[in-house]
């Protein structure tokens, strides 16, 4: 992996760690899908591997990815859905001829038309951006709490109180910031 661009921000939830691939929307947006090759290595790392990506193909992964985060935003929110992010996913889903293969060891695997169908690997991730929108799946959606990120995220924790997006970023630095406030608070009471 070229040591140039962002590591990627993986969960265990794929529509929600596609909209990941761009972070700190409200604060220094952080783009870690900028080239078409960084694409493939993402969805390599999904298991929705194919061999090449076209600049117009990123083009259709960066659209419905904001279309998956405005809609999950709004989901989150108890908001209408905003129709033209409705639309590109559902175009997105009805584009994409992937199909769902038993393995011998009776996982779940995804077999795209061909080795050059980033839009079969987009149709997957907008299908499953639906199934979690449409509160098919057992979760919450929810926003990060860290106010330069708000990402949509899916909470499957027994309670469904989880705050971040992710405990290893916006989590631990929030924890960070408040250590350091409460030793600066000892500090001074301590004078
Ligand atoms: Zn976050």
């Amino acid at each position: 992996m070229p040591a140039a661009f962002p590591d990627f921000r993986l969960g265990n939830v794929l529509a929600t760690s596609f909209t990941g691939t761009l972070s700190e929307r409200h604060g220094n947006p952080v783009e870690r899908i900028p080239v078409p090759q960084r694409l493939v290595d993402w969805l390599a790392v999904s298991g929705l591997a194919v061999d090449s990506c076209t600049p117009a193909q990123l083009e259709l992964a960066w659209e419905l990815r904001e279309a998956i985060h405005a809609a999950a935003t709004a989901a989150a929110k108890h908001e209408p859905l905003p129709p033209s992010a409705v639309q590109v996913i559902n175009d997105r889903s009805a584009q994409g001829r992937a199909a769902a293969v038993l393995t011998p060891e009776g996982k779940r695997r995804w077999q795209l038309s061909s080795a050059s169908s980033v839009e079969d690997a987009l149709g997957v991730i907008a299908a499953d951006a639906i199934s979690i929108i449409a509160g098919e799946r057992d979760g919450r959606l929810a926003l990060c709490a860290s106010p330069t990120c708000q990402a949509a995220f899916f909470d499957t924790s027994q309670s469904r109180t989880r705050r971040w997006c992710d405990m290893n970023t916006c989590g631990n630095r929030e924890k960070k910031a408040r250590y350091y406030a409460n030793r600066r608070e000892t500090a001074r009471s301590a004078q």
